[in-house]
Order: structure tokens, then C-alpha cells, then sequence
């Protein structure tokens, strides 16, 4: 299973907002065991919406958009996907007595259309409902690819990621990802040891190039890491085969230049 990340919206372009949505669905989708290999962000456009998705099936199986949900004009996710897959929007009708409650319950009367919109869905799809805010989010199966919607917000594209995605994606990925991370010493903290990213990748050497686990290093302000990933049916396996590498690092880099070893990195 291959994935890609679609972020739709101007503002993203723009620089206005950062695009948290693809760091969380990248991080939860490595969790998955769900490979990664593009992130794209594109603005609300038709016609480059279009080829995004278009380009994104060449390279993935699963597309992932965030974005263009919403009740405005120039949020039209929905109505690009729906055309893509050959569906018809209709209403869902869970999804618009969600919309009249949410009105009820803010002292507002009347839907109007630009809010009935988002309780359009296309025809035989999965549908999200947001318990977060308004549009409900979307799932498509054709042909070996499927797609998920889902609504910009990072409010309600987390918690409905959470609730409906995680579950869905893990079903059909049948593997896990695991990483496990070597922290060296700063430059600083190891003056004139070779802890540097380079004589690190150096006595590394051949390790880098082997596939699975991968292991590649990182140059950081606080110190170089190194990442050690493997792919296997659960974590124990992955784990099993992560030890033996961990511990030809250790032999080549020495133990008492290494601040940490651990699977979680800090915020
Ligand atoms: P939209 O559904 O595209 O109209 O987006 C609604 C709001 O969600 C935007 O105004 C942003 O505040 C937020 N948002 C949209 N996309 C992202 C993203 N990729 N990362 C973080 N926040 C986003
Ligand atoms: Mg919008």
C-alpha cells in the first residue's frame, strides 16, 4: 500500500498557515506501516486539483486530501473527487440533520444552501461524520484505489482520522513501520570526536545502503541521528529485526559518544 498526501488550499501556498495535516497523517500513516512517497500542496483550483490527483495515482494506490471541504466556493475537494471517480453528489441525510442540529443549537433558523452543500456526498461512499464541526469527510473505492477526504481543520481532520481512518487503513496495510532512533553527542559536548553527521555516515558506511531496515542519518543542531526502520508484520518482528543492526552501530560509534536510544523522539 502506497499512500499520497494531497494538502489543498491557497492559503498553504500563500504561507499563511503551516501544514500541520500532512506532518500528523504522515506520522500516523509511518505508524501504519503505510508508505509514503509524496506530499503535494496544491491550491483551490479545479484544474490543478485535478492533476494532483491525477499525477498522485500514477505513484499511489491511496490518496489522502485535507482541505476544500468546506462551505465556500472555493472549497470543491469533494465535487474534483467526485467527478474523478464518476459519482453523483447526494445528500446524505445523517449528514444534513447534523448540519440542522448544530444550527438549532447555535440559535440559527434556517440552512442555507452553501451550508447544505457540505451534507453532499458522493454516491457509494464511506462517509465521516465530523463530530467537530461541519463537513463530513469521505471515503471512495475504485479500481484498486481509494481515497479520503478530509475536512481542513486540524480540529476535526485529527479526531475523524483517529475515530474512522486509523482503523481502516490498518485493515488493509498488514504491516507495521518501526523506527528506532540513535541520538549522538553535540559537536560541542565531543569536541574533536567524530560525531559529526559525516564520520558518523563514514563508519556507517555499507549500512546505509541496506533496505530493510533502513538505516540514515540526520544532521541536527543538537547533534547528529541516526534512524534505524524496519517493515515487518508486527513489532516484535520489526523490532527482532532492528536489534542486531542497533548493536553493530553501537560497536562502530561507541557507546560513550551516543546520548540515547529510543523509539519515541521529544516533541
Ligand atoms: P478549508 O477546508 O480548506 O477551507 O480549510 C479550513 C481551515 O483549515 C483553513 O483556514 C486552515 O485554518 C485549516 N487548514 C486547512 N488545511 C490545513 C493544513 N494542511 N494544515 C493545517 N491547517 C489547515
Ligand atoms: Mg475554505
Amino acid at each position: 500500500m502506497i499512500a499520497e498526501i494531497i494538502s489543498v488550499g491557497t492559503e498553504l501556498l500563500l504561507g499563511n498557515i503551516l501544514n500541520t495535516n500532512a506532518q500528523h497523517l504522515s506520522k500516523h500513516l509511518a505508524d501504519l506501516g503505510i508508505e509514503v512517497h509524496f506530499q503535494t500542496v496544491v491550491g483551490d483550483n479545479p484544474a490543478r486539483i485535478m492533476a494532483a490527483v491525477e499525477t498522485a495515482y500514477t505513484r499511489a494506490d491511496t490518496v489522502i486530501m485535507t482541505g476544500g471541504l468546506g462551505p465556500t466556493k472555493d472549497d470543491i475537494t469533494k465535487e474534483m473527487l467526485a467527478e474523478y471517480f464518476h459519482r453523483k453528489l447526494v445528500m446524505d441525510e445523517q449528514a444534513l440533520a447534523m448540519l440542522e442540529n448544530l444550527l438549532t443549537a447555535a440559535g440559527r433558523q434556517s440552512l442555507k444552501d452553501s451550508l447544505a452543500k457540505q451534507a453532499l456526498v458522493p454516491e457509494n461512499s464511506l462517509v465521516l461524520y465530523n463530530h467537530h464541526g461541519t463537513a463530513p469527510g469521505i471515503i471512495m473505492e475504485y479500481d484498486g484505489r481509494t481515497c479520503i477526504l478530509l475536512p481542513g481543520p486540524p480540529k476535526e481532520m485529527e479526531p475523524m482520522f483517529a475515530e474512522y481512518c486509523m482503523d481502516y487503513l490498518r485493515a488493509r496495510s498488514h504491516r507495521v513501520l518501526v523506527s528506532v532512533n540513535i541520538k549522538m553527542l553535540s559537536i560541542e559536548e565531543a569536541p574533536r570526536l567524530a560525531v559529526g553527521e559525516a564520520p558518523v555516515a563514514d563508519a556507517l558506511d555499507e549500512l546505509l545502503d541496506q533496505e530493510n531496515p533502513t538505516v540514515a542519518t540526520y544532521a541536527k543542531d543538537d547533534g547528529c541521528l541516526i534512524r534505524v526502520t524496519a517493515a515487518a508484520a508486527d513489532h516484535d518482528a520489526a523490532m527482532g529485526m532492528i536489534e542486531p543492526v542497533i548493536a553493530e552501530i553501537r560497536h562502530r560509534l561507541g557507546d560513550e559518544y551516543i546520548r540515547y536510544i529510543r523509539e519515541e523522539l521529544p516533541e
